[in-house]
């Protein structure tokens, strides 16, 4: 279990944040804002890809507008993005945004910091302190020598004192690099001088795969640690990447609820008894299509297979031209090959409405007893293969150079 440290919480919107809530995956759209229908259109696939808050920027006074629109027509609550103009700000708020993320390296001015900062108040809409290593301010570069972790943590604080200083409490703070473990020990100091609510991300990640590697890095070394209470992975990629991955991330840590498929597979080796990687392809498409919140298993030999995966509610696992189908490590039915994937998704199908014991009381008891003696007969086979004396006995002599 995961101790996690204490934070005060907050509300953007309906979702909490911080003070124990549930870590909430956060994104950003893509579209131009004054296109209210593209923006909600990503919106709702954000939500329904696992996003709790969407981040929209508001860069000028079309997207404002937009901003108005899009509000009270979305099923998650809207952040707006600030970027250098204040004013940007205070429309976001008249247009009833639940969330402002201004970054303190490009709205410098304290009279405008403060002007914002009252407005969110009156409205009760917390606001996120957003550093980044790539926009911090020219004076802090020059006095820390670079964007190290102090340089963004002094960033963060500067700005909180000034919101504080309005009358604001909802903060919460990101101080994103892109380098991971700058951002780890960025976050790793500031969670030490802040009770406000964190919000995690590895800045400009880049595309999938290594940005997702990189994101994961950084932000699971956190969670792992008690850090951190909203996450957003920095994608280039289509935005409900960011999302699906958020959630994933968010359901592996065993800090959220698992809502799909839990997918565990083999890697394959000199044993697989059919083609894994083609195999798991085809069964993933069709299992994620029945949504189903089930883990599973799909190993490439019935020799070790359904004893490495029992933990899984459900597998298959291959031999001899056959699929074994088996639910927690019990063989309850055995196909054809070329029905492994049919078979499986329609045993997931009633395992889901079922229920796990009355699927293995359904299920013959003689099918594990034969699938038992097959997996022992092709270790045997495969062990037998392993132990041939004679090529051993020859192996030596010729390392001996007989
Ligand atoms: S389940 Fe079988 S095929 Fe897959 S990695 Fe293990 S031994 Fe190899």
């Amino acid at each position: 279990m995961i101790e996690r440290r204490h934070t005060h919480r907050i509300r953007v919107g309906n979702v909490e944040v911080g003070g124990g809530a549930p870590v909430s995956v956060q994104s950003m759209t893509t579209t131009k804002t004054a296109d209210v229908d593209a923006t909600l259109a990503q919106v709702y696939a954000l939500g329904g890809a696992g996003a709790d808050i969407v981040r929209i920027t508001c860069n000028d006074v079309a997207a404002a507008s937009g901003l108005a629109e899009i509000v009270p027509r979305s099923p998650v609550p809207i952040i707006a993005d600030i970027h250098f103009q204040h004013r940007l700000a205070l429309a976001a708020l008249e247009a009833g945004v639940d969330g402002l993320r201004l970054n303190p390296g490009n709205i410098r001015k304290p009279a405008h910091i403060e002007e914002v900062a009252r407005a969110a108040v009156e409205r009760g809409v917390p606001i996120r302190v957003g550093v980044n290593a790539g926009s911090l301010d020219k004076d802090l570069l020059d006095r820390f020598g670079g964007p190290v972790p102090d340089a963004l943590v002094e960033s963060a604080l500067g700005e909180i004192r000034l919101l504080e200083d309005a009358g604001l409490s909802d903060i919460k703070i990101s101080v994103k690099h892109s380098h991971v473990p700058s951002m780890v020990e960025s976050y790793r100091l500031l969670s030490e001088r802040t009770e406000h609510p964190l919000h995690l991300g590895v800045t400009e990640a880049g595309p999938p795969p290594d940005g997702v590697m990189k994101s994961v890095a950084g932000i699971a070394t956190l969670l792992l640690e008690g850090i951190g209470d909203t996450i957003r992975f920095s994608l280039t990629a289509d935005p409900i990447e960011e999302a699906k991955a958020g959630r994933r991330l968010l359901e592996q840590l065993g800090l959220r609820e698992r809502t799909g498929l839990d997918l565990i597979a083999c890697p394959s080796c000199g044993r697989a008894e059919v083609d894994v990687v083609e195999l798991v392809t085809e069964a993933r498409d069709r299992l994620e299509a029945e949504g189903l919140p089930i883990q599973v298993a799909i190993m490439g030999c019935v020799v070790n297979g359904p004893g490495e995966a029992r933990e899984a509610d459900i597998g298959i696992a291959a031999g001899r031209g056959k699929g074994h189908l088996f639910i927690k490590g019990q063989v309850v039915r055995v196909v054809p090959e070329a029905e492994m994937v049919e078979a499986l998704v329609e045993e997931a199908r009633r395992l889901a409405d079922e229920g796990v014991e009355a699927r293995l009381a359904a299920a013959d008891a003689d099918t594990d007893r034969l699938a038992a003696e097959m997996a022992a007969d092709l270790r045997q086979e495969q062990g037998d293969a392993n132990r041939n004396e004679e090529r051993k006995a020859r192996v030596v002599e010729v390392a001996r150079g007989e």
